[in-house]
């Protein structure tokens, strides 16, 4: 299985809906394996959107993934990186197809609901920067077996 970074954006939070983005990922049949609040702070965005630094929206990306404190979620399942990419959309939220989390509930390029980490590589280090060691759990759901045959969960 892989585990993949989710962080619920002040734009999410700001809307009140935290709790439906949280049960799409339950319902999809995702394991939430971490989940907290916190405030991001510049050092830590810097290092997170580190391609789009130079980029002229950028201190408005600060300022926006600033603006309330976020939920930053650990996202479980096999194929978890891609699946949750899928469920997320494309970036421009006027672009995202309906179903998505951007689709249906954004109209910005920016203020966008959610991120979610684009390859397993970037997932892994995603996971590591908004996680410390402990808050990130191993267990098994016992509806495991609804959603996965056997051989599935091997792989
Ligand atoms: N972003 C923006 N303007 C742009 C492109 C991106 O404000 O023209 C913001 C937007 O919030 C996006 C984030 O920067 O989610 C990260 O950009 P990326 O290209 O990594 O898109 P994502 O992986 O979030 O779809
Ligand atoms: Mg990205």
């Amino acid at each position: 299985m892989q585990t993949t970074l989710v962080i619920i954006k002040p734009s999410g939070i700001q809307k009140g809906i935290a709790g439906r983005i949280i049960s799409r990922f339950e319902e999809k049949g995702l394991i939430i394996a971490g989940m907290k609040m916190m405030e991001l702070n510049e050092n830590i965005l810097r290092e997170h959107y580190a391609h789009l630094v130079d980029r002229p929206f950028f201190p408005s990306l600060l300022r926006s993934m600033m603006a309330t404190p976020v939920v930053v979620l650990a996202v479980k399942g096999v194929d978890a990186v891609a699946v949750v990419r899928a469920m997320t959309g494309a970036t421009n939220a006027r672009n995202a197809a309906p179903g998505t989390i951007r689709g249906d509930f954004g109209m910005s390029g920016q203020e966008n609901i959610i991120h979610a980490s684009d390859s397993p590589e970037n997932a892994a280090i995603e996971v590591a920067r908004f996680f410390k060691a402990g808050e990130v759990f191993d267990y098994t759901p016992c509806t495991l077996p609804a959603f996965y045959a056997p051989d599935e969960l091997n792989s």
